[in-house]
């Protein structure tokens, strides 16, 4: 149970709707695809239109559930939410899209993994807006076709390859979400503690921006969690000192790596000589699922600079043998 988890915990549910950023001027980082989606939101607004379909991806917890509420607040239209798994037969996704309004967004997450059948019934919603229903069944059976709302779709996923190209090529806008950088963390940090109403210094915030792997949601977590240590240790302010003790006591080092990171790396170093060797093998040796290695622990080893990606697999860098403290030898 890793507190540096990327994906949604059970302790964040309270503080996440808190520190949601409503607007994209709140919404800290992302330039390239805030730029992007300005231009695509005034447009549509000025013609009084839908906004083209969107298509967030990267690693989870950078904030695409909190973009597509922004970008419907910013078109003025109401946001339905649900996932690929849970849209389980073609008539659950019929009964949500019949009920949306003109211009009304429907967020769909972890869109890879919808099925077969209800991808199919997507094409034509998104492409034309219609619903083609089969009624009856044999010889008497007839299609009828329905009129939808016109709506946006965005779709969020961890890699954009993970969707059929069909479906791909459906959306207007595809808009990569990147690790953040440590100053826009830290930043996110003191907007999050000032709504908590935490005084925090300045070197608290990288400290923690530091330590959280690009991603705004383990920030606020930590965040949280050394809140409640400086309340129980200190006076309640985040002095970086209090910050560091905290993150200690959590077990993560200065670059925001725990025990699985560490698993990973050494088994590259140690086991497998330093690499190259291939996903699968990895994935194997430490007993972890593929994808897993894949959208969550090495994005940010590799923004790190500790592994690197041959076509024959994975690699350990010179950074990371220096970091463990392993002599480098190539
Ligand atoms: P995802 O859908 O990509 O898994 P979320 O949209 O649920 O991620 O974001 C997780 C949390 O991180 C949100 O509750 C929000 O408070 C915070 N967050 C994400 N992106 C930003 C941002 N750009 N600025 C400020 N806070 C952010």
């Amino acid at each position: 149970d890793r507190i540096i988890t990327s994906g949604m915990k059970n302790e964040d549910v309270d503080i996440e709707s808190s520190l949601r950023p409503k607007s994209l001027d709140e919404y800290l980082g992302q330039e390239k695809a805030k730029e992007k989606l300005k231009i695509f939101i005034e447009a549509a607004k000025a013609r009084n239109e839908q906004l083209d379909h969107v298509l967030l991806y990267g690693p989870p917890g950078l904030g695409k559930t909190t973009l597509s509420a922004i970008i419907a607040n910013e078109m003025g239209v109401n946001i339905r939410i649900t996932s690929g798994p849970a849209i389980e037969r073609a008539g659950d996704l019929a009964a949500i899209l019949t009920n949306l309004n003109e211009n009304d967004v429907l967020f769909i997450d972890e869109i890879h993994r919808i099925n077969r059948t209800v991808e199919e019934i997507l094409y034509p919603a998104m492409e034309d807006f219609c619903l083609d229903i089969i009624i009856g069944k044999g010889p008497s059976a007839r299609s009828i076709r329905l009129d939808l709302p016109k709506f946006t779709l965005i779709g969020a996923t961890t890699r954009a390859g993970m969707l059929t190209s069909p479906l791909r090529d459906r959306f207007g806008v595809i808009c990569k979400l990147d690790l953040y950088k440590i100053d826009e963390l830290s930043s996110i940090v003191k907007r999050s503690a000032k709504i908590l109403g935490s005084p925090i210094d300045e070197n608290a915030a990288i400290e923690i921006g530091r330590r959280s792997r690009g991603t705004p949601r383990i920030a606020n977590r930590l965040l949280k969690r050394v809140r409640d240590y400086a309340q129980v240790k200190g006076d309640g302010t985040i002095t970086s000192e209090v910050a560091k003790s905290a993150l200690e006591l959590l077990e993560i080092d200065k670059l925001g790596l725990d025990y699985v990171d560490k698993k990973l790396m050494l088994t590259i170093i140690k086991k497998f000589n330093g690499g190259p060797v291939g996903l699968d093998t990895l994935a194997a040796a430490i007993g972890e699922d593929r994808n897993t290695i894949e959208d969550v622990y090495e994005p940010y080893l590799i923004q790190l600079g500790f592994i690197d990606r041959s076509p024959r697999g994975r690699i350990a860098t010179f950074n990371a043998y220096e970091h463990f403290n392993i002599p480098y030898k190539k």
